[in-house]
């Protein structure tokens, strides 16, 4: 049925829209011209006095994979007092807090109005695993990206620089396991973690290979630009969580320059948060937030994400860089898994509390909402909390609500370490965001870094009907007084609605359907192919645990699936 929004006020920052009354036409799925839809034969909603905006996109959360099935695993705690029983037929039972099971995690997103979430860090082998899970997340559309900095094909192909070759083979990788950017960890750390060393630095030399992190950044990124994906390398940066580690950032954020091309967005920086730090010990720990967003304004081809950090949260620690979670693990010795996949690529978990009392913990709560104030361009920062590894996704509102108010962040000050907050720049913070902000950094900005802004993050006509109408008239209120409102407008939508149907009414789950999963289909030149597939052949033979026909995922595996074909400029 046809649906026909009237009266909304509507946000939509990729048309320039900020506060219109208007109306927005739904027809199969898409957005239409209001005009073409009778109002007699369709569903009308009636949102006046209510903000209308596209459906949320979260670039950055660890929602399905080998990880997250094994920190449930170890996780039992999380969830055995939280379920949500059934309401058959609209929604199905939901369990967890710090990793939600399948169900609460769709379920979840899209009660705040998000229809569009990004799995981050898919080891290749197991990718198929990934897709059986993203297949059971109901309502949000998905992508996965797959770990490729610690993979011995892409090294013998780079140390050979041999650029061709390597992109032509991660294309290749990309399609084969349907996903759709390259991850990059901590780069090189697996491998090295293999010869028993920890995190590297960008210059250090990787065991047995004669490159350097730094070389591996240059390299897939060439590659990533090669094969013009629409999302091109995203990194979490080397040295993770040792302090003193925003040099590196900033020095990773400025190789951009050495590889791409092309005047537009090329480096993805994710939760800066964990690589924001200054001092040489826990204990002198700063905020490199000042130095990072210095960085960020010179160089227009560098996003980021924030990784904020939520207080009195007991996270699952989950990530590819192995070596820190070992590191991690020692210093909160509680539980540990480490799992290793094919020699290529290794990943850690381990359950960790951030305390409001803890000068540490303040210090990474400050470093996410100052780099978030003090950037200039909202359209290349992302409001993320690393899922489960800094905050829950669930988290959002309240994020929202400290960027939107200073009194919000005032409040909550009082209850944090306060020899930290001397060390922050923080508390000398004025700026608000503004609505326009918000709607930005939540789903205009992510679906443009993601290369997904013809049909995502926006309600021009063409743009899938993916819309979130919430309980808040922007001319009444005033978020910098009113903040508990807006956290509480934006926890629990009135609508939402994906690819047209209402799957959200009044704040409750109305109806279950499922997204569909996006992946890159390049274009590869035949005779590269050629090659790289005889490469193949004799590593899978000689070095890996499946046979090549069986590595492949098929696009029967995937519930519902959406091939993005990109041009290559080889
Ligand atoms: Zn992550």
């Amino acid at each position: 049925m046809d649906l026909l929004i009237r009266n909304g006020i509507v946000y939509d920052p990729m048309n320039n829209i900020y506060g219109e009354v208007m109306d927005i036409g739904v027809r199969d799925g898409k957005i239409v011209d209001p005009s073409e839809i009778d109002p007699l034969n369709a569903k009308v909603i009636d949102a006046s006095g209510k903000l209308v905006a596209p459906g949320g996109v979260d670039i950055h959360s660890h929602i399905a994979g080998p990880k997250v099935s094994t920190g449930r695993l170890i996780r039992p705690e999380d969830h055995y007092k939280t379920n949500i029983p059934c309401r058959l037929p609209y929604r199905r039972s939901q369990t967890g807090l710090s990793l939600p099971n399948v169900y609460r995690i769709g379920y979840g997103y899209a009660e705040m109005g998000y229809t569009f979430v990004v799995e981050p860090a898919s080891p290749p082998l197991k990718t198929r695993h990934t897709h059986e899970e993203l297949n059971s997340i109901p309502i949000i559309d998905k992508l996965a990206f797959i770990l490729v900095d610690s993979n011995w094909i892409a090294l013998d192909y780079m140390e050979k620089g041999d650029i061709d070759r390597l992109a032509c083979y991660l294309g290749w990788l990309l399609y084969a396991t349907k996903s759709y950017a390259l991850k990059i960890v901590d780069p090189g750390s697996d491998l090295g973690w293999l010869y028993g060393k920890l995190s590297l630095g960008l210059d250090d030399q990787l065991p047995v290979y004669n490159l350097t992190p730094r070389e591996i950044i240059i390299g897939i990124g060439a590659a990533a630009e090669k094969l013009c994906l629409p999302h091109q390398i995203h990194i979490h940066c080397n040295k993770l969580g040792y302090p003193g580690n925003y040099r590196i950032t900033v020095d990773t954020m400025a190789l951009v320059d050495k590889y791409a091309l092309r005047d537009k967005p090329s480096i993805h920086i994710t939760h800066i948060q964990f690589t924001g730090y200054k001092g040489d010990s826990w204990s002198s720990l700063e905020s490199g937030s000042e130095d990072i967003v210095k960085e960020l304004n010179r160089n227009p081809r560098a996003t980021l994400d924030l990784g904020q950090v939520i207080l009195g949260y007991t996270a699952t620690t989950m990530t590819a860089d192995a070596p820190f979670e070992y590191i991690l693990y020692h210093l909160t010795r509680w539980k540990w898994s480490f799992a290793d996949v094919e020699a290529e690529c290794a990943s850690g978990i381990v359950p960790y509390r951030y305390r409001r009392r803890n000068y540490v913990n303040t210090i990474q709560w400050a470093i996410g909402l100052e780099v978030m104030l003090l950037a200039r361009d909202p359209w290349r920062t992302v409001i993320s909390t690393d899922h489960p590894n800094a905050g829950p996704f669930t988290a959002y509102p309240k994020i929202i609500a400290w960027l939107m108010s200073r009194r919000a962040r005032e409040e909550f000050m009082e209850k944090v370490n306060r020899r930290a907050l001397s060390k922050c720049v923080l508390p000398s913070i004025d700026r608000e965001l503004t609505l326009e902000e918000v709607m930005i950094i939540t789903r205009a900005a992510p679906a443009k870094i993601l290369g997904l802004d013809s049909s995502k993050g926006h309600l021009g006509v063409g743009a899938d009907a993916d819309i979130a109408i919430y309980d808040i008239d922007p001319r009444r209120v005033d978020p910098s007084r009113d903040y508990s409102l807006i956290e509480k407008a934006f926890r629990h939508t009135v609508y939402t609605i994906k690819s047209g149907e209402i799957v959200v009414k009044d704040g409750e789950i109305a109806k279950t359907v499922y997204g569909r999963t996006y992946y890159v289909k390049p274009v590869l030149p035949e005779d590269l192919v050629r090659d790289v597939q005889r490469d193949l052949e004799v590593k899978f033979r000689e070095y890996y645990s499946v046979a090549l026909q069986n590595f492949i995922v098929g696009e029967d595996e995937l519930k519902k699936s959406h091939p993005v074909h990109v041009k290559t400029a080889f």
